[in-house]
Parts: C-alpha cells; sequence; structure tokens
C-alpha cells in the first residue's frame, strides 16, 4: 500500500512498527450516557456508527457541539437532569434511526453477494436492540422537554409527534407552543398578524401554522385542537 502511494511513503520513511499487526472490529456501537452528575460521553464514545455510514465525523462533531451545551448548562444553572436527559435522548435516537438504515444497505448487499461476511452484518443489525424511549403513538401533543436552546440545553414546551418523538421546539424561528397559545386566544390564522406577534416573517408564520394544521394541532377552520397532554 505504501508502495502505491510514494507521498505517504515518504512520510512515514522512520517509521518502525510498535508491535504486531492487529485486526480488531470496526462496528457500531452504543455507550449508555452515565448517571454521574458532570460526566457525559461524546463522538464514538457514545455512539460509534458502522463505519461504512461515512458519518462518522459528522455526528462526532455534532455531538461536540451538544456536550458543550450540556457543561454550559450544568455549570450555569447547576441541573443535571435536562442535559442529561437530552443527551441520552439524543444518543438513543440516533443509534436507533443509524442502525436501522445500516441494516438495509446490509441487506441491499447481503442480496447481491450472499457471503457468510454480509449475511452475519445482516443479523447482527437486526439483532440490534432497539435501544431508548418506546416509540412515540397517538395524536401531536405538548410536553415539557430539553432542548437546544443556543449555547443551553434547558426545559422548553414542544411538540411531540411520531415523526418528532423528542418533540419539535421552534419551525423557522417560530416557538410551536406559543403559537398554539395565541390562536387559542386569538381566534385567528391571519399570518400577518402572527408574524407581528412573533417577530417573524409572514412565510416562516405562513409555514408554522401550517406544521401545526398537517400535525393535527389545528382544526380545518383554523380552531386549535384541545392540548392532549402537558407535562
Ligand atoms: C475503519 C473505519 C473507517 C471509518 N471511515 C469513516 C469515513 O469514511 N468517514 C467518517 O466520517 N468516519 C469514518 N469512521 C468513523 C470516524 O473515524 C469516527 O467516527 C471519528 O473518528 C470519531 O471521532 P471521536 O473524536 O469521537 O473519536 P476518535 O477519533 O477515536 O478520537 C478519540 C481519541 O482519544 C484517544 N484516547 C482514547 N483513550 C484515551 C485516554 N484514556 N487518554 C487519552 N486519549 C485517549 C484516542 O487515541 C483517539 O485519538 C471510520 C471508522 C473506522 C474504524
Amino acid at each position: 500500500m505504501l508502495a502505491a502511494a510514494p507521498q505517504t511513503a515518504a512520510a512515514l520513511a522512520g517509521a518502525t512498527p510498535a508491535g504486531a499487526p492487529l485486526a480488531r472490529a470496526a462496528t457500531a456501537s452504543l455507550a449508555v450516557q452515565q448517571d454521574e452528575p458532570g460526566v457525559l460521553c461524546a463522538g464514538d464514545a457514545s455512539v460509534a456508527l458502522d463505519p461504512l455510514s461515512g458519518q462518522g465525523i459528522y455526528e462526532a462533531l455534532r455531538s461536540a457541539a451538544v456536550a458543550v451545551a450540556a457543561a454550559h448548562s450544568y455549570c450555569s444553572a447547576g441541573e443535571w437532569d435536562p442535559p442529561a436527559r437530552f443527551m441520552r435522548e439524543r444518543t438513543c435516537e440516533l443509534w436507533r434511526r443509524r442502525t436501522q438504515s445500516a441494516a438495509l444497505f446490509y441487506e441491499q448487499q447481503a442480496r447481491q453477494t450472499p457471503s457468510d461476511f454480509w449475511l452475519r452484518s445482516v443479523g447482527a443489525y437486526a439483532a440490534c436492540e432497539l435501544a431508548g424511549e418506546p416509540a412515540v403513538t397517538g395524536e401531536a401533543r405538548i410536553e415539557r422537554r430539553p432542548v437546544l436552546d443556543g449555547p443551553l440545553i434547558a426545559l422548553r414546551r414542544v411538540v411531540v409527534t411520531a415523526q418528532s418523538p423528542r418533540g419539535l421546539w421552534r419551525v423557522d424561528g417560530v416557538d410551536l407552543a406559543e403559537l398554539v397559545d395565541f390562536l387559542r386566544a386569538a381566534h385567528t390564522t391571519d399570518v400577518k398578524r402572527i408574524a407581528q406577534r412573533f417577530s417573524s416573517s409572514p412565510a416562516a408564520a405562513a409555514h408554522a401554522v401550517q406544521w401545526l394544521r398537517v400535525h393535527g394541532l389545528l382544526g380545518s377552520t383554523g380552531s386549535t385542537a384541545p392540548e392532549t397532554t402537558v407535562v
């Protein structure tokens, strides 16, 4: 391999092996977040994706930003529960989504080349436990959950749906739960008034209203559906 890459060979000219070559498995792995306040895992130490995903560095960098926000929140507010819950749920969701798509890719490949390696890999991913919270079912509802708010993780009212089991706080910068409150009180879906109230563009206001409508929180007449659960 070094002969095929002369520049690398030159850079490693003085290098000597530190030991015998060692083969290691490179598969997806999940580490459950620790319960100890102030202790958290980020990057591969938390969720290592399958190397074939090509997303490992991207996810490691994303989780680093979340870890920084968790540390800020703990140091400034002294509360560990919201950041810990946010990290735990985010980690579980990432694991669930990524292992499901890895299983699909391995399955496709195993159909083309049903060798031992691919078939065993399909079996391994199919057996991956769907870690984390049980799937969200039922109607969209408003709950208090931890969200990433700039540099901090804090509890906010969010809309929880099957597609967004950790909850969605804002659409185009418009706070969804506050929008439900506003629509319920003002009995209007006039985008100009909504945009004024939320200091947003009319397009953003229209988008947020449309989001509520699609997710069943807004009746066809524009009235808001009753809030089913508030935690
Ligand atoms: C074979 C393979 C191919 C891959 N291909 C891709 C790809 O094409 N694209 C992609 O995006 N990702 C790929 N990845 C995944 C990617 O490399 C990782 O997701 C990413 O490097 C994770 O970054 P990290 O900072 O969390 O961990 P790491 O990059 O593993 O960094 C952790 C560092 O901590 C050090 N360390 C460990 N323990 C200690 C200790 N006790 N004290 C001090 N230091 C310590 C380690 O030496 C290491 O330098 C691949 C991974 C593998 C295994």
